[in-house]
């Protein structure tokens, strides 16, 4: 790969398929996939995210809100999306461009068995998500009796799966809880499958699911993080590989001599001569404020070069006062060394957060 000369998230396809392949290996063949690509496909291009793996075979897709499932259909995405987190004001744009809803309430279910009636759909299909222990989303278990006989008195609308979400699968420490979760599941699942008469996909295990609860992947998993490469722990990490790095260039070094300081409210000040870099990549990139003052660093020639002073809202300045470095040279900020989840956790954050940060302004190139 050239070096950047400009900041950029490249985008690696290969890691991209190989993630894909290592966590259908964790599934039998039979079990569905669903990939999540909610919030740009966690930072990187959902667009270009799902249409690779619409290629690659997968089942279905998640997104959070409609608007994130009219871009993958204006983009050509054919297989089923799944809008989780939709809100009643999207109903209609979401029966019209074909996108499946979460019904989480009776509130929701009431009002889109409503849009669905005035849109004049016949087994419009829906996913009904039950709250097992998140309490984020979702139904109770006390609610199946009122749903199934909302159901009954409905053509308008069609069961196509029933799932939960687990609140702390990755931490193995939580595994009576998660058990739980998974046995609360089956029950509702259970007394859900004997009152529709039929039997909707049943679903339960994020990416941390899939790797620790093998027993609970069902019909379907879903996965978000694990495509991306992260597996939410040092050994996973291992098995996956990050798509996304975020690169950039030295624009200008400084010399400052002692007294000096650097920065806005001169949050940095030199007690010996120092060396800076300026990199063009600030705030409104997504690298928070928090990294800034010696808590964060970026990677110059294999070196770790910690943030100075305040974060802009555009640039940063690093301490290059050790390194071999000149104007124009590449800055890597998160990728392989050190990964997102290394580089989050200066300021005790997680991947999670950084790659879903960086933002639309920065330019994503493909390495396919
Ligand atoms: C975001 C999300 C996922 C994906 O979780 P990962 O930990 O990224 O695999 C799965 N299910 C639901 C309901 C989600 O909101």
């Amino acid at each position: 790969m050239a070096k950047a000369h400009e900041t950029i998230l490249e985008i690696d396809f290969r890691a991209l398929k190989h993630n894909f392949e290592y966590l259908k290996s964790k599934i039998k063949p039979k079990t569905k996939f669903l990939a999540v690509v909610k919030a740009f496909a966690y930072g990187s291009d959902a667009i270009e995210i799902a249409k690779f793996l619409e290629n690659e075979g997968v089942d279905y897709f998640a997104v959070a809100y409609t608007d994130e499932g009219v871009a993958l259909r204006d983009a050509g995405i054919t297989k089923p999306i799944l809008v989780l987190h939709p809100l009643p004001a999207s109903f209609k744009t979401l029966i019209e461009r074909c996108l499946e809803p979460s019904i989480y309430s009776s509130k929701v279910l009431s009002e889109f068995l409503e849009v669905a009636a005035e849109e004049k759909q016949v087994n419009c299909p829906i996913h009904i998500k039950f709250n097992t222990g998140l309490n984020r989303l979702g139904f109770n278990s006390e609610d199946v009796d009122f749903i199934l006989y909302q159901l009954k008195n409905s053509n308008h609308v069609k069961v196509k799966s029933i799932f939960s979400h687990l609140a702390a699968s990755e931490d193995l420490n939580e595994k009576v809880f998660s058990k739980n979760q998974i046995d609360q599941f089956d029950d509702i699942s259970k007394a859900m499958v004997s009152g529709l008469n039929y039997r909707p996909i049943l679903h339960i295990c994020n990416t941390s699911g899939i790797l620790n609860y093998p027993e609970a992947h069902l019909d379907m998993v879903r996965s978000g993080i694990g495509l991306y490469g992260f597996g939410n722990s040092k050994e996973e990490d291992q098995n996956l590989k990050p798509i996304a790095a975020l690169k950039s260039v030295i624009s200008q070094i400084h010399k400052v001599t002692p007294g000096e300081s650097v920065g806005y409210n001169r949050a940095f000040k030199a007690i010996q001569p120092t060396k800076t870099a300026t990199i063009p990549i600030g705030h409104a990139d997504g690298l928070g404020r928090q990294y800034g003052k010696g808590k964060g660093f970026v990677t110059i020639n294999n070196q770790r070069a910690y943030i100075v002073g305040n974060v802009c809202m555009d640039m940063i300045m690093v301490d290059v006062t050790q390194i071999d470095c000149q104007e124009g040279d590449e800055v890597v900020i998160f990728g392989k060394n050190p990964n997102a989840s290394e580089f989050s956790a200066t300021v005790n954050s997680i991947s999670y957060e950084i790659i879903t940060a960086v933002s639309q302004r920065i330019k994503r190139v493909y390495k396919k």
